[in-house]
Parts: C-alpha cells; structure tokens; sequence
C-alpha cells in the first residue's frame, strides 16, 4: 500500500505538533514507520488519506462499538448543534442520559459527567480520599487510568515497594502515595495492606485489563479484592473506562457479579465524543461538590453534543437484548481462526479475550500481568503489524493494546482478517 500522502502530513504535523501527534501511541513508535492520518469512516472500515481501505480493530480505542459514523449517533449531534453547542448552565440531556446510566448498570445511584476518562479516573481517587479520609492508592502494575499524576507510575523490581515516578514532571510526593500490586495476584495486595495499615483510602483496578494486551481477572480474583476492602474499609474503583458498556450493559460489574465502590467510565459511553463519568452509591456521591466537601467541576462538563451522542449510544445498546452476545460471538470467531491459522504456521502465541476485547501475544508463557505481558517478542509484534496493515487490516501500534470488536463487522471481514492473519503468520 501507498502512504505518501499520510507521510507528507505526518511530516507537516511535527513541525507544529509534539511528535506529530495528540496522544503519544498514535504516533507509530512501537512499531516503526509513520503513522496513517484518516480521511473518514464508516461502519468496520477506515479510508485513509491516500485511499487506503483498511478493517479497523481499534474502533477509536473502543467507542465506536456499533460501528464508525454510526447514523443515529452523527443525526443526534447534527441536530444537537442546531440549537447551540454549550451553555455553562443545566440541561435536561444531562438527567436523561444520567438515568440511562444509572438503570442500566448496577449499585449506582449517582453519576456526575466529565471529559475524559482521565479526568473520570481522577475524580474518583479524589472522591475515594475525601470520602475516607486517608491518602494512600492502590494499583496494579500494567493498568492504565488515564495519565494523571497519581496513575503515572510503573513496579519497580520488586513490585511490591512505594512506586517510582514513571514520567519526569510527576513528584517523589505524588508516587510515594500510589502503591503497587501485581495483577491476579491477591498476595500482592494482601501484603501492600499489611505494611500501610489505615492508610490506603482505595485500589483501582481495570476489572479486565486492556493496557498491556487484554488480561481477563483469574477466577475469584475480583471476588478476593471485594472481600479484603469489605474487611479493612477500602472503597474498590472499577475502572470501566475501556470494560463499561462493552462487556454487558452493566459492564464488568454485571458480568461477574461483583459490585464496586466507584466506577469509572469513558469511550463507549461518549458514542465517539469526549466524555467520561464516575458514579457511586448516593453516600459516597453526595459527598461531591456542589453538596459535600470533594470539589470537582468542568465548564465543557454534560456539553449538550456529548451528551447527544452517548444517550443515543447508550439507547441503542440499551434496546438491542442481542448485541453484547453478537459482540462475544464474534469476538470467539476470531479466538478461534487465529488459534488455527496460528497453530497451523507453528507461531509460538498466547491469546486472551473477555467479551468483545482480544489479544494476540507472540510468547509460550501464559499471559496473566504485565510482567508476562512484556515477555512477548516484540520484534514479532511489529512484523505481524506492519504484515497485517499491507493486508489492509489496522489493528493498534503497540503489544500493549487489546483489539476492539465491533458490531459493524460482517463475518466475512472476520475470515478476511482471519486469512490475513494466516498469510502474514506465514511469513513471521
Ligand atoms: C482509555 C482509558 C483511560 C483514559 O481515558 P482517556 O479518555 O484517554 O483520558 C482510563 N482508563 C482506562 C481503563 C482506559 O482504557
């Protein structure tokens, strides 16, 4: 494939834009080459500057679940803008789109909107800390919450230790109140619980992880964390940003039938626009500004168009009993040609998948945290890349990253992307 004009653009991109890019992993470098700049999409496909047609398996890292310029979502935003694009002031979007939320996933009472998913993730350790009166966080090694200071910090050797700031900027004081645990590792936390005694005012977990590949929780991993918060008076934060909404309408909380204390949200539920949330039982949300002490607050915060596409989205996926089994079905159709093909071409591979969320990881060992995570060869990763793209199928630029399934794509896009995979194995 040709992508001159993509490269022509990357490069008139850097001059006024840090690494060309807004967010660091658009930028190709786990992988090499130039990054390809999108003209538009529509439903499974993505048609790039230079006129590529390309199968997208990342669907906007996970919002567009139903599809690209899905209609009823374009024709809610267009008819939205018609009467102005923000206010500062109350609308009554804000309520039906909060009692969407609240009805379709459990143990919320409560849902405040934000713009992002990191700011969603923020506000709920501010909250959790307020709430409980102590300072200290947990998080597990390899998942990701949104780049604020708190989450920026990465295991040191011996994981279980005070975190080291994983990004100039971020201060000795900010890392020294994020701890570290290992994920599915319960012995991990257990032993963090000892040694900070009421002091940790929550831990925050992604429920399954999908930043350092996808990582479904071992069984009654979630369960043991419930109990070990329930005994020491610990909130437990799902972070549903990538899980919420994707999983089941509930998301993770529903699947696997364990409540949280806060859940935090992003992607699907903003239908492709800026939106993020975090919602809790009425004791815990009512301790936010404008009735408790915790402040929180956004000018662009429930914007009437945000607001527009994620109600239409939640809607859709509220009224369609069929689509998170279709999403799951799909999802093992391709589980399943991979393992084949795969297997077929003797590739060493782990693949691990929760619902519509799948990864391809080029390692014998059993994928379980991001130690394991790491373990794959990662010089594999980028030929399997870069073979796949010329195959005229985009998944994501890095071994870090679930693929994201959509509805939008037909069986046949499957078996393509099966064969795909099947052609490029053979040349790895
Ligand atoms: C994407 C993501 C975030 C951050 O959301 P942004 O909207 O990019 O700020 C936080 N947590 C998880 C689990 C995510 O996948």
């Amino acid at each position: 494939m040709n992508y001159k004009r993509s490269s022509a653009l990357f490069a008139q991109a850097e001059s006024v834009i840090p690494g060309g890019v807004n967010s660091p992993v658009r930028a190709f470098k786990a992988v090499g080459g130039t990054p390809i700049f999108v003209k538009e999409a529509k439903g499974a496909y993505l048609y790039d500057e230079d006129g590529n047609k390309l199968i997208d398996y990342i669907n906007s890292w996970g919002p567009m679940i139903l599809g690209h310029a899905y209609e009823p979502v374009v024709n809610a935003v267009i008819e939205k803008a018609k009467k102005g694009t923000s206010f500062g002031m109350p609308t009554e979007i804000e309520t039906q789109i909060a009692e969407l939320a609240v009805s379709m996933v459990p143990n919320i009472d409560k849902i405040r909107f934000v713009n992002s998913g990191t700011e969603a993730c923020m506000s709920a350790i501010r909250l959790a800390r307020g709430f409980t009166g102590k300072d200290k966080i947990i998080k597990f090694a390899g998942c990701y919450h949104g780049h604020s200071d708190s989450f920026l910090i990465q295991a040191g050797s011996g994981a279980i230790t005070f975190g080291s700031p994983n990004s100039p900027g971020v201060t000795k004081g900010t890392a020294k109140d994020t701890l570290l645990a290992i994920y599915n590792d319960i012995e991990s936390v257990k032993a963090l619980f000892e040694a900070n005694k009421e002091e940790i005012a929550c831990i925050i977990i992604e429920p399954v992880a999908g930043n350092m590949g996808c990582i479904p929780p071992k069984d009654g991993f979630l369960n043991d964390l419930r109990n070990l918060c329930n005994e020491h008076n610990i909130l437990l934060i799902f972070d549903e940003v990538m899980t919420g909404f994707r999983l089941a309408k509930g998301g993770a909380q529903e699947l696997f039938n364990i409540n949280a204390d806060i859940v935090c949200f992003g992607k699907v539920i903003g239908g492709g626009l800026p939106v993020g949330a975090f919602a809790a039982r009425n004791e815990i949300m009512n301790y936010l500004a404008p009735l408790g002490p915790v402040y929180q607050a956004g000018t662009l915060s429930g914007n009437p168009l945000a607001m527009a596409a994620g109600l239409t989205m939640l809607e859709a996926l509220n009224n369609d009993s069929e689509v998170f089994t279709r999403l799951a079905e799909k999802t093992e159709y391709l589980h399943k040609g991979f393992t084949e093909v795969l297997n077929n071409n003797r590739i060493n591979h782990k693949i691990n998948r929760a619902g519509s969320m799948i990864s391809i990881h080029f390692t014998e060992e059993n994928v379980v945290d991001f130690e394991t995570s790491a373990k794959g060869n990662n010089e594999t990763f980028k030929k399997f890349f870069h073979g796949m793209l010329e195959e005229g199928v985009y998944i994501a630029p890095s071994a870090f990253e679930t693929w994201f399934i959509t509805d939008a794509l037909t069986y046949d896009d499957l078996d393509f992307t099966i064969e795909a995979v099947n052609k490029v194995a053979s040349k790895l």
